[in-house]
C-alpha cells in the first residue's frame, strides 16, 4: 500500500504543474506519489483554456483531442464598441483542460507515479526543522505518508507553502473576483479571443470571450475586489454582458473563484518542500493566465530535484534555491515586471480606454500589434516603456 512506503518524492497537486513535474521525475527513476482531493483529475474546469502555442510545444506534445480550436486573433473591445483587431504572431489554443490535465497525470502514470485522488492533504510533518512528509484524508480515511522531498503544486489557494512556514499572503487589491461559464448557442469566429475593457462592465478587470468552436465559449469576467458594488457581483455582471453580446446563448457550466493578480512569492523553497505553479504564484498578473508558466516551474523545479536527489544529495533549503533563482532569473521577472503593468492597466478610466482603442486602430494594418498596444497605452507613463521593450524581447 502507498501509505506504508517512503517515497522519493510527494506533490500535492495534480494540475497541470503538479502532473507536469511528477512525469519528469518518474521518468528519471525517483519514486514519485502524486496526491489530489479531486475524484477526478480534470474536473470541474476553472479556466479559460487559452494558451500561447509555441510556449507550449516546448513542454508538451499536443495531442489531437487537447484541443478545441486554434487562435490566431486578438480582439479588444473597449467600453464605446470600436474593436481592435490584432493578428497574432505568436498563435495559442483553446485546451480542451478536461482531457488535457487527465491525460498529463496518465503520463506520470506510465512514468512510474503512484497517483491517488480523493486525497485531501491537511498537513506537512515536520521533524528537526525538515519537511518529512503530509498526513490527510484518501476515502474518509486518516493517512500519513513520508518523503525526501515535498512539492506544493496545490494551485491558487494551495495551503501546502503555508503548513511549511512559507509566507503566502496577498494583497486585497490583487484578488479579482473570477466567474465563468460554457455557454453554447453562441455565433463567434472560433480563431478569435475577445477582451472586453469597460469600467462599466468589469470594473478594475476585463470579461473575456474564447471561442471552444464557432457555436461554444467560455465567457468569464474577473473584476477588482477593491471595486467590488453590493447587488453588482461578478455573476450579475456577466449574466448581463452575455444577454446582451449573445442573446439566446445557453449557459453548459459555471465556474467561480478567486483569482490572484499578484507578484511570485520570494521564497519557493524551504528545508524538503518546494512550490510550483499557482500556489508559487507562477501566474501573468495581467492576463490571470498560468498554465504554461506554472508547467515552467515545474520543469525547473524537476531537474534540480532530480539532481538532488540522483546524487545523494539533501534537498535542503540551501540546495533547493537553485530551483527559486533559476525560475526567478529565466521567468519569475517577466512575472515581476507584468506586475509593474497591471496596476497602470486596470487604472485606466473608459475615456482613456477609448482613445487608446482610437489610437491603434489608426496604425496601418501591419503596426496593429501587441507590442504597441502596451506602447501607446503607457506612452505617458515613461518609466514602463523600457520595461515594455524588455518584455517583448524577452530578457
Ligand atoms: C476563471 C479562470 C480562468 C483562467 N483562464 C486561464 C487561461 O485561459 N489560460 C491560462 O493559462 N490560465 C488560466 N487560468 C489560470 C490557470 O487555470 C492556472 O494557472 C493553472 O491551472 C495552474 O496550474 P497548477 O497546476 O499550478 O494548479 P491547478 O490547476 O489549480 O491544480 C492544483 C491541484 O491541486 C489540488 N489540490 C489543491 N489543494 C489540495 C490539497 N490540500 N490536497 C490535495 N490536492 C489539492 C486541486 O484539486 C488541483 O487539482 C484561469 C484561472 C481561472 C480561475
Amino acid at each position: 500500500m502507498w501509505q506504508q512506503q517512503k517515497f522519493d518524492i510527494i506533490v500535492v497537486g495534480g494540475g497541470p504543474a503538479g502532473a507536469t513535474f511528477a512525469q519528469r521525475t518518474a521518468s528519471k527513476g525517483l519514486s514519485v506519489l502524486l496526491l489530489d482531493k479531486k475524484k477526478r483529475i480534470g474536473t470541474p474546469v476553472r479556466c479559460g483554456e487559452a494558451v500561447a502555442a509555441e510556449d507550449f510545444h516546448a513542454l508538451h506534445k499536443p495531442q489531437k483531442n487537447w484541443i478545441r480550436t486554434n487562435i490566431n486573433t486578438f480582439c479588444l473591445i473597449p467600453p464605446n464598441g470600436d474593436a481592435v483587431t490584432i493578428d497574432l504572431k505568436q498563435t495559442g489554443y483553446i485546451l480542451n483542460r478536461s482531457i488535457f490535465d487527465n491525460d498529463l497525470v496518465k503520463f506520470a502514470e506510465q512514468a512510474g507515479a503512484t497517483v491517488v485522488t480523493n486525497a485531501y492533504v491537511n498537513a506537512v510533518t515536520i521533524e528537526d526543522d525538515f519537511v518529512t512528509g503530509v498526513k490527510g484524508i484518501w476515502n474518509d480515511e486518516p493517512f500519513s505518508v513520508q518523503s525526501k522531498l515535498v512539492i506544493g503544486a496545490d494551485g491558487v489557494e494551495g495551503r501546502i507553502g503555508r503548513f511549511a512556514g512559507i509566507k503566502s499572503q496577498f494583497s486585497l487589491k490583487d484578488l479579482i473576483a473570477g466567474y465563468e461559464i460554457t455557454a453554447s448557442n453562441v455565433d463567434i469566429d472560433k480563431n478569435t479571443c475577445y477582451f472586453y475593457v469597460s469600467n462599466k462592465v468589469a470594473p478594475g478587470g476585463y470579461v473575456w470571450v474564447f471561442p471552444r468552436s464557432s457555436a461554444e465559449a467560455n465567457i468569464g469576467i474577473g473584476i477588482s475586489g477593491k471595486k467590488y458594488e453590493e447587488g453588482n457581483s461578478a455573476k450579475v455582471r456577466l449574466d448581463s454582458f452575455s444577454r446582451k453580446n449573445f442573446p439566446g446563448y445557453k449557459e453548459e457550466a459555471v465556474t467561480m473563484g478567486g483569482i490572484i493578480l499578484a507578484k511570485p512569492l520570494k521564497k519557493i523553497v524551504t528545508n524538503g518542500l518546494l512550490l510550483i505553479g499557482d500556489a508559487a504564484r507562477t501566474v501573468d498578473p495581467v492576463s490571470g493566465g498560468g498554465i504554461i508558466w506554472g508547467m515552467k516551474s515545474a520543469v525547473y523545479a524537476a531537474d534540480v530535484s532530480i539532481d538532488l536527489l540522483k546524487n545523494g544529495k539533501e534537498p535542503s533549503e540551501a540546495n533547493l534555491l537553485d530551483y527559486q533563482e533559476m525560475w526567478m532569473k529565466n521567468e519569475g521577472k517577466q512575472v515581476k515586471r507584468l506586475y509593474r503593468f497591471k496596476d497602470a492597466i486596470y487604472n485606466l478610466n473608459d475615456d482613456q480606454l477609448n482613445n487608446i482603442a482610437r489610437k491603434i486602430n489608426k496604425l496601418p494594418a501591419h503596426k496593429k500589434t501587441l507590442f504597441n498596444v502596451f506602447r501607446i497605452t503607457f506612452q505617458n507613463k515613461p518609466a514602463l516603456l523600457l520595461d515594455i521593450a524588455k518584455q517583448f524581447v524577452g530578457i
